[in-house]
């Protein structure tokens, strides 16, 4: 068997084009576009690229953006009120705040200082709290775990009644797309450090979603016939026939798990492309609301 490819840069660039059209049509109605600002605190490079792909994106889809470059040595207070001045714009209707942030930065304190209705991370505890509940919807879901929701959905991949098992439980991937998963009626087993025996638990999986940040770990006898697998998981690995010196993998060795599973994520171009596509999906529901008041 050779496992479909499920192009996470093909969907989200169709995902782009439809939010490129809803902007334009709030444009119309309002006269208004929404608008997202990125926090970005000192020098990191990959935070960087991070903030100006997703500035990119924002333009390509007609998005305006507002960018705060902060310095590294910024004040847990200064940055506090740079947030509570972007709570108060009525032109911004998310804020981001690239993670990480420098090591004497409270995060905690900083995202929960995020206005509820601008949080298009997700990570505001009130909105991982209402998706942790049943019938209690949070204004905006995390968007890599959407991302992973968005790929099964627009593969057609159903999801009920399914054998999902997903590999970490951090707050920003692992804990939010079991949520989700169980929302959708799997039948959910979340797997993590101290997990025994992974690969016959992960041998149960119709729905594998990886998300551990460990290179090719999840190996292709780990598998079931027939898995979908999201992989989530990004990973540099020494390469010297490229030219950076190294490359990016997931969590899953895809050379061995595209023989066994039914589809699969690659890594570059799966669930990575889709998390920006959530990010601006969610700024145009939260402008959307702010418009209809
Ligand atoms: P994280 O906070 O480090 O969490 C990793 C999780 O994996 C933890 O729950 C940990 O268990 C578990 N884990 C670690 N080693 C394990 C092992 N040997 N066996 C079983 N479970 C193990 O990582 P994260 O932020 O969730 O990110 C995970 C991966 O996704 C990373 O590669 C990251 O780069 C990638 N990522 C990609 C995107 C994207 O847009 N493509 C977005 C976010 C993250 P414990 O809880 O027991 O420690």
């Amino acid at each position: 068997m050779s496992a479909a490819i499920i192009d996470g840069r093909a969907i989200a660039a169709t995902i782009r084009s439809e939010l490129k059209v809803e902007v334009g049509e709030m444009q119309q109605a309002h006269g208004r576009i929404p608008g997202l600002a990125a926090v970005l605190v000192g020098e990191r490079k990959d935070s960087q690229t991070y903030v100006r792909m997703k500035k990119k994106a924002c333009a390509e889809v007609g998005i305006r953006s507002f960018g705060r470059n902060l310095p590294a040595d910024i004040s847990q207070e200064d940055l506090l009120s740079e947030v509570r001045a972007l709570n108060e714009n009525p032109g911004v209707h998310g804020i981001l705040v690239q993670l990480p942030l420098p090591d004497h930065i409270d995060d905690e304190e900083i995202l929960g200082a995020i206005s509820l209705e601008k949080d298009v991370d997700g990570f505001h505890p009130l909105n991982i709290g209402r998706l942790s509940m049943k019938r209690r919807d949070p204004l905006f879901v995390p968007c890599t775990p959407k991302g992973c929701i968005e790929l099964l959905d627009r593969s057609g991949v159903a999801i009920e009644g399914k054998q999902a098992v997903v590999l970490g439980r951090s707050n920003i991937v692992g804990l939010p797309v079991a949520m989700l998963l169980l929302h959708r009626n799997a039948t959910l087993t979340v797997c993590h450090s101290r997990t025994a025996d992974l690969p016959e638990v992960v041998r149960g999986a119709d729905i594998l979603i990886a998300a551990v940040g460990r290179a090719e770990m999840v190996r292709g006898d780990w598998l079931k016939p027939g898995v979908v697998v999201i992989d989530v998981g990004v990973n540099a690995v020494d390469d010297n026939s490229t030219e950076k010196g190294y490359r990016l993998v997931g969590d899953v060795a895809f050379d061995e798990a595209i023989e066994v599973a039914a589809a699969i994520t690659p890594v570059p171009g799966g669930v990575g492309p889709m998390t920006i596509a959530m990010l601006l999906r969610n700024t145009v529901d939260s402008a959307r609301r702010a418009f209809s008041g």
